[in-house]
């Protein structure tokens, strides 16, 4: 595990516009969240985003796609982005993340220069049913097991306090190391109104614990990354979540929330003595 702490970005190259029933995501059209929706961001406007998060220190650039899987069209949009972000900012690594994959869609990827591909199992396999309707967990898992497969580098993770049971952790925790990831981002729920499911009953001790869990349970991750959520959930004790395994963030927006400013993480890490690491494996 790096000492360093590995900063990434995300970037909604497209937004709000998937058909899934996923009770946890303001991106899927069924809920009517107030967020915004587009077919494809300006490619211009992604390559200043990616300028402005390598200039803050970021190294992995992540490219996300809010349906359930690629498709051709978007298969050749994410390939056109990803070169468009090299020309701009060559030193980010880029990531995918564009739901379901097969093995051939993620090789086409790998080609237009995108080196990692990110797709959570999210939750238990038998608490998956409770929160999505219309695809199953089998697939997510398969889509990883095609990550692996096309020798890219497997990000997987999932998200906490959508009411599973610590059974359920347990086993997301097992499926995801059986997974051999790289990275694992965790991501703690964040609660919108227009969502059926409860707000994240976690207390901050208990989401720190998981993050400790986490690293027990996947030691060869490379890195343990706290994504979605880390605001709300840690507030005033973001600080704390390196104590607990935690050596990767994300920097700048969510997909759909604000995250906070990247100076202000800068400060944190700075204060607590951590370096940003400048380069990766
Ligand atoms: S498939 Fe992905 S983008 Fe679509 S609703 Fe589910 S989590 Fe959201």
């Amino acid at each position: 595990m790096s000492e360093k702490i590995f900063l990434c970005s995300i970037c909604n190259i497209n937004s709000g516009t998937c058909l899934e029933d996923c009770k946890f995501c303001s991106q899927s059209v069924r809920y009517k969240a107030d967020i915004e929706r587009f077919q494809h961001k300006e490619i211009k406007l992604i390559q200043e985003e990616a300028i402005n998060a390598r200039d803050n220190g970021a190294l992995g650039f992540c490219l996300v796609t809010a349906d359930k899987g690629l498709n051709e069209k978007t298969l050749e949009f994410v390939c056109n982005v990803a070169k468009a972000v090299q020309e701009v900012a060559p030193e980010l690594r880029l990531i995918a993340c564009n739901g379901t994959a097969t093995l051939k869609q993620l090789l086409t990827l790998k080609e237009a220069g995108i080196k990692a591909y990110n797709h959570n199992l999210e939750t238990s396999e038998s608490f998956y049913k409770e929160i999505c309707t219309t695809h199953p967990w089998s697939e997510r898992y398969e889509t990883c097991q095609n990550v692996n497969e096309a020798g890219m580098v497997l990000i997987t993770g999932g998200i906490f306090g959508l009411g599973e049971t610590q059974e359920d952790r347990l086993s997301m925790l097992k499926s995801l190391a059986s997974l051999n990831p790289t990275s694992v981002p965790i991501n703690f729920y964040h609660h919108n109104e227009a969502l059926s499911l409860a707000p994240n009953p976690l207390k901050v001790d208990e989401a720190l614990n998981l993050i400790k869990l986490t690293r027990e349970m996947i030691p060869d991750a490379e890195r343990i990354m706290v994504a979605g959520g880390r605001e709300l959930m840690f507030g005033e004790r973001q600080n704390e979540i390196f104590n607990y395994g935690a050596n990767s963030i994300v920097i700048g927006n969510y997909l759909t929330t604000s995250g906070r400013a990247m100076n202000k993480d800068l400060d944190m890490l700075q204060s607590l003595g951590l370096e940003v690491a400048k380069k990766v494996n």
